[in-house]
């Protein structure tokens, strides 16, 4: 399920996000017209070849009040952080920079691939020096332009085959938690506690490699993968205060993990970054469970559970499938909610419904509710089944796929999790023609 990462890297005025626009695909998500969730985009996913992978433009994160140099600098030192592949793009107009080579320094360093792209090379010729490139003891590099479409696909070709294999990309078989969420929420308190209480335990499971960074911890004698223990614990201090990274680290666990907690305290209101790293998790369509953390500190807890959890849905209006928990890992109550919520989860992602007592719900579903006239006609379901996939997957057959409106695809999904349950797990519905 993990998708591979590549980072964009150079100096400004390159065509960083040139080559970012033209590799990722636009898509219009529902969370990018959600109020408070990040516009301006320094991650998309695309697909090359069927490979899908993330990619990431490092010049999109700036840093306040420091000098262009350490900029760049942690730029480079995010994406060799973050990335599988990094793509490093210089500018074939000018001459190699004094920065072009402090990048090439940094990079250097890392064993993860570095790709050279030289842009705004806007017409084939033969002109160009190669060793000049060469010089910056990196490999040798794919000549493109990006507003020209030149060397793209060949740059894509490139990428891919760097990328760790699809197999590289699951190595265990526990279930891989991501404990996401703003800085102070809670997080290392949570992991902690779990590791105090667990202690850390080596996974025996024959050929299984665990990241370094991740923790395996035993729950009702469950094993979980806690994704980015070193991160959640606040290894990279400098970089903690940097919202853009806190983001993208959470989008790069999150795409490690199966399964999300997304913790929230709960003494205080909802934040942008709260809402920002909840639409990575819709998007990157995990499973999910909300964790409002720090609940000893409410007062007039029995009045104010109902208020607090209509507040949190409100703000989450894409999670709606997500189990509302709320917990105080300084008193430790409920923490073993999270850990059942997540069997449940185990639960709903292998669940297989019946045909025959699915169609009788969406029989009754079109009773009670027949869908509206939307573009040009009536949506008419005539059956529909489960289909094998990694979430539950549904494959509706109608008169029209055009003719459904979202709204009511939402009502059929409603019914679904209605009849079903599937708390907390991502469910997809297509429809398709009936010929
Ligand atoms: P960034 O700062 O590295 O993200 O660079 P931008 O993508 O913003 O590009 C900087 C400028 O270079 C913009 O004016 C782009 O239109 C231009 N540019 C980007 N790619 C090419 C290219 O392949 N050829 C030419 N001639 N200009 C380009
Ligand atoms: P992180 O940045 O999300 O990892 O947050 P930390 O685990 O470092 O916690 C931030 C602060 O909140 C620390 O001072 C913790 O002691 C405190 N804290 C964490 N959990 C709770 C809780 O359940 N109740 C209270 N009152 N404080 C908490």
């Amino acid at each position: 399920m993990k998708k591979g990462i590549v980072a964009i890297v150079g100096r400004p005025n390159v065509g960083k996000s040139s080559l970012f626009n033209r590799i990722i695909k636009q898509k219009k998500s529902i969370v990018e017209n959600t109020p408070g969730v990040t516009r301006d985009r320094i991650y998309g996913t695309t697909e090359w070849l069927t490979r899908e992978f993330i990619v990431i433009d490092t010049g999109g994160i700036t840093l306040e009040d420091q000098p262009f140099a350490k900029e760049i600098k942690i730029q480079a030192e995010i994406a060799i952080e973050e990335a599988d592949v990094i793509v490093f793009v210089l500018n074939h107009k000018e001459q190699l920079t004094e920065e072009d080579k402090m990048i090439a320094r940094i990079l250097y360093k890392t064993k993860k691939p570095v790709i050279l792209a030289v842009n705004k090379y806007d017409k084939k010729t033969n002109d160009y020096v190669q060793y000049e490139y060469m010089s910056l003891g990196l490999n040798e590099p794919i000549m493109m332009s990006a507003t020209h479409g030149i060397g793209i696909g060949d740059l894509l070709d490139s990428v891919i085959k760097l990328l760790p294999s699809a197999n590289d990309l699951n190595p265990d078989m526990n279930s891989r938690i991501a404990i996401i969420g703003r800085p102070n929420v809670g997080k290392s308190s949570l992991v902690n506690s779990l590791l105090n209480e667990t202690r850390m335990i080596v996974s025996e499971i024959p050929g299984t490699t665990i990241d370094a960074v991740d923790s395996v911890v035993k729950v009702n004698n469950i094993e979980y993968t806690i994704v980015d223990t070193a991160g959640i614990r606040k290894k990279s201090k400098i970089f903690r205060n940097i919202e853009k990274y806190s983001y993208l680290r959470s989008l790069t666990t999150i795409n490690g993990s199966d399964i999300i907690i997304l913790m929230l305290d709960s003494s205080e209101t909802i934040t942008d970054l709260d809402t920002n790293i909840g639409g990575l998790a819709f998007e990157e369509k995990k499973p999910i469970i909300i964790v409002a953390n720090k609940w000893d500190l409410v007062e007039d807890k029995e009045k104010k559970i109902l208020e607090k959890e209509e507040e949190i849905r409100s703000y989450f209006k894409y999670l709606a499938y997500a189990k509302v928990l709320f917990v105080s890992t300084r008193d430790k109550t409920r923490i073993s909610k999270i850990f059942s919520s997540i069997e449940d989860i185990k639960v709903g992602l292998t669940k297989k419904i019946k045909t025959s007592v699915f169609n009788e719900v969406l029989n009754k579903a079109q009773l009670i509710n027949p869908a509206p006239n939307f573009n040009g006609g009536r949506l008419k379901i005539y059956y529909g089944s489960q289909v094998e996939a990694y979430l539950p997957t549904f494959v509706l057959f109608v008169n029209n796929p055009d003719y459904v409106h979202f709204s009511y695809k939402r009502f059929i999904e409603n019914q679904i999790r209605l009849q079903f349950g599937f708390e907390g797990v991502p469910i997809n519905i297509i429809f398709r023609e009936r010929k």
